[in-house]
């Protein structure tokens, strides 16, 4: 696995009986968290002269966060770091944020702090984080307990991140992905952003835009993408189309996409899709060629590619081609 030094520590170590000046390994291990197999990173200190581990406090804490991180990402619970994006993604203060979303005033700042939430509450707080329409709701329920500016305060942001995050993000990874790989047909696109949705799922625990998919006979849909590009029927898309600036965190997604989904046509990457639960439980009781347009939930497709990771102990972005090799 990855192993590199990145720095010293002076350290006294009780073997040598003396100072010693040590590198601090980083890598890879593979451990026990709180019940569950996880590869984590790992910081640790060794003496140049006899090998002995030092016991560095500082380290020794980074690791315990790093445990307590893979144990989060295990159970689908959002990381500190998501959390602490809440209050600032709706513009509002931990604690009328605690209060928006129907929490004790100081409920949230706890769980900012380490406290695990229990599980109605976990999936309270990935939904909101998912779900700007939905926060909305919880605003509304919970505006007594909030002063006006406030309320107007995050009610204007949730309404942002809704005009961001539904279809305009869609539409951008989809332009990304039409002008990175030139030769793409409808069917194609429309699998790739559901698999785009996947990884984001499996890779940073959110979905990558809230737009709902339809279970559509040749696999799920985005209805409005769909609209736009339906006149290419089965060729590809020709259009001229730029690359659009995106964050690196979106690009890495997008590329591991492109490379390891973009290779297969429309036609298989629809029959992966066949082969997974979130497109067949949508249509249970349908007919095979039934239109239809029922809705994927995007819970549903939130807890099968959660489990998926998993499953098959997705860690690294090239670890989704063992999914693949079971789709294929
Ligand atoms: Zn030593």
């Amino acid at each position: 696995m990855m192993e590199n030094s990145f720095n010293t520590i002076i350290q006294y170590c009780e073997h040598c009986d003396k100072e010693v000046t040590c590198n601090v390994v980083e890598k890879y291990e593979t451990m026990n968290s709180f019940g569950n197999e996880a590869s984590i990173l790992t910081k640790r200190a060794y003496c140049p002269y006899c090998q002995h581990e030092l016991w560095v406090g500082e380290l020794h804490d980074f690791n315990l966060t790093q445990r307590q991180a893979a144990w989060r990402r295990e159970n689908g619970y959002l990381s500190i770091k998501q959390l602490e994006e809440l209050p600032v993604k709706y513009n509002i203060g931990k604690r009328p944020f605690s209060q928006a979303i129907g929490l004790g005033e100081q409920t949230f700042t706890n769980y900012l702090n380490g406290s695990i939430p229990n599980k109605s509450i976990q999936h309270l707080l990935v939904k909101v984080y998912n779900n700007p329409a939905y926060y909305l709701e919880l605003v509304e329920q919970n505006k007594n307990l909030l002063n006006e500016i406030t309320i107007i305060k995050t009610i204007k942001a949730a309404h942002d991140l809704l005009g961001r995050n539904e279809s305009s993000t869609l539409f951008l990874y989809a332009a990304y992905i039409i002008a990175k790989c030139g030769d793409v047909t409808p069917l194609q696109l429309q699998k790739m952003l559901y698999y785009t949705q996947a990884c984001f799922i499996i890779f940073y625990n959110k979905l990558a835009f809230t737009d709902e998919c339809e279970a559509w006979v040749h696999g799920p849909v985005y209805r409005n993408l769909w609209e736009k590009y339906k006149d290419y029927k089965y060729e590809s898309i020709s259009q001229a189309v730029q690359v659009p600036q995106l964050k690196s965190d979106e690009e890495a997604i997008l590329n591991i996409v492109i490379e390891y989904f973009g290779k297969y046509s429309g036609k298989v990457l629809e029959e992966f899709t066949h082969k997974e639960l979130p497109w067949l439980k949508a249509r249970e009781g349908l007919a095979q060629n039934e239109p239809s347009n029922r809705i994927i939930d995007n819970d549903l497709i939130f807890e099968y590619y959660t489990s998926i990771k998993n499953k098959y102990n997705i860690v690294s972005l090239a670890d989704i081609q063992s999914y693949i090799d079971k789709l294929w």
